[in-house]
């Protein structure tokens, strides 16, 4: 009967709030079916292929002070560093030689001037020596609408910004009570990313404090909402240098998140068949095969880390980060084993750009 419930609610074109609190909640068994079905539409509408984006951590400076995150500007425990240029273009190089085809530079938020030219000229430099085959994703938080689009001229055309949490009075409660922390800031920016031209992406974290599975209904309808391009999401993972560690007794058990993490990613593939979604290093954080559990409930997306280790233990969002003793080989051939054993292949040298983002282009 309840089995008959799901499929029911499956079946349908489009899910309603209702609809998608009765997804988040399925047990254990009902599950079954959320998830085949979403192994399906992956299937069928961006294949069983896996795209590379190696994921380079360029820098741990941060302006912003996120009562969530390992590396907010209050927290003196780490060394703060910035890649040099040579580091940068051999990661890089890494990524060309291994037909990576696109790569991600995620960063601290920095806006000063020195950061905003530094990112153009390294853009400008990426494009020329891999003669353009190289595609550069963005992460670097919130910027003014001039440096979104010095960087979209200076070749990169995908952006990562999640925003974290939809509902703004959970992202009150998550953040600092200031302008460098507001959620309408933050909306903007998303908006503004979207006019510039960008493939757009989006996200959340899946189990914070204080957060509802009405929340996260509303955050995948959100998502529906705004018509994004590429979701990354993943379990929160408490930090014990941040301010949110001590709610670390009131959370979900870190498998729940995980589980919950992954009925996300399986109700969005269904909602936004053609989008790309990340398997998020945060679910291999909880689970050694959390990614490849994600690429079977309707995930394309990996971003093998090719940031050097010397760097790795100072880019810590939370505990428990994996694989940080390993240099980008090691990740490479450790990786392709657990991709081809959950029944995916890796689309090599192909951009594997967001089919979502073509079609709404040519749609306009
Ligand atoms: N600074 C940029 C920004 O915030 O958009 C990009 C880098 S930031 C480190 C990338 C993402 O890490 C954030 O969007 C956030 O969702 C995630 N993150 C930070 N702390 C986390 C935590 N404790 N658990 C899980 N994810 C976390
Ligand atoms: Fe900085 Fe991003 Fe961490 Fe916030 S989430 S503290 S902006 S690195």
């Amino acid at each position: 009967m309840i089995i008959d419930d799901v499929e029911k609610i499956l079946e349908k074109p489009s899910f309603s709030k209702k609809d998608l609190l009765y997804l988040l909640n399925t047990s254990e068994k009902e599950r079954t079916s959320l998830f085949r079905k979403a192994k399906e539409t992956k299937g069928k509408y961006v294949g069983n292929k896996v795209y590379f984006r190696g994921l380079i951590e360029y820098s741990n400076y941060c302006k912003k002070n996120c009562f969530y995150c390992g590396i907010r500007a209050g927290n003196s425990r780490y060394a703060r560093y910035r890649m040099t240029d040579s580091e940068v273009m051999e990661a890089v190089n890494f990524a060309y030689v291994n037909n990576y085809a696109s790569i991600v530079i995620q960063s601290g938020e920095q806006t000063n001037k020195t950061f905003v030219s530094k990112v153009e000229s390294t853009l400008k430099r990426i494009s020329q020596q891999t003669e353009g085959k190289i595609h550069v994703t963005l992460s670097l938080g919130e910027q003014s609408e001039e440096t979104y689009r010095r960087w979209f001229e200076s070749g990169a055309h995908r952006y990562l910004l999640r925003i974290e949490v939809s509902n703004p009075k959970l992202y009150k409660k998550l953040h600092p009570n200031n302008y460098t922390h507001d959620f309408q800031r933050r909306l903007d920016a998303l908006k503004t990313l979207r006019n510039v031209g960008y493939q757009v992406g989006t996200g959340v974290m899946i189990g914070l404090p204080f957060q509802t599975l009405s929340d996260l209904a509303d955050d995948l309808l959100f998502f529906r909402e705004f018509d994004i391009d590429m979701a990354g999401m993943g379990p929160y993972i408490e930090h014990v240098d941040t301010p949110l560690y001590q709610f670390r007794d009131e959370l979900l058990p870190i498998k729940d998140r995980f589980d919950l993490s992954l009925k996300m990613v399986a109700i969005l593939r269904i909602m936004m068949k053609n989008i790309n979604i990340a398997a998020t290093t945060a679910m291999q954080t909880i689970d050694p095969q959390g990614r490849e559990k994600a690429l079977m409930v309707g995930a394309n997306v990996i971003m093998p880390n090719l940031t050097p280790a010397k760097y790795r233990h100072d880019y810590l969002l939370y505990e428990n980060k994996p694989c940080l003793d390993e240099e980008a080989e090691e990740c490479k051939s450790c990786l392709e084993a657990r991709i081809h054993m959950a029944g995916d292949s890796i689309g090599y040298g192909e951009w594997g750009d967001s089919r979502h983002f073509h079609e709404r282009s040519a749609s306009q």
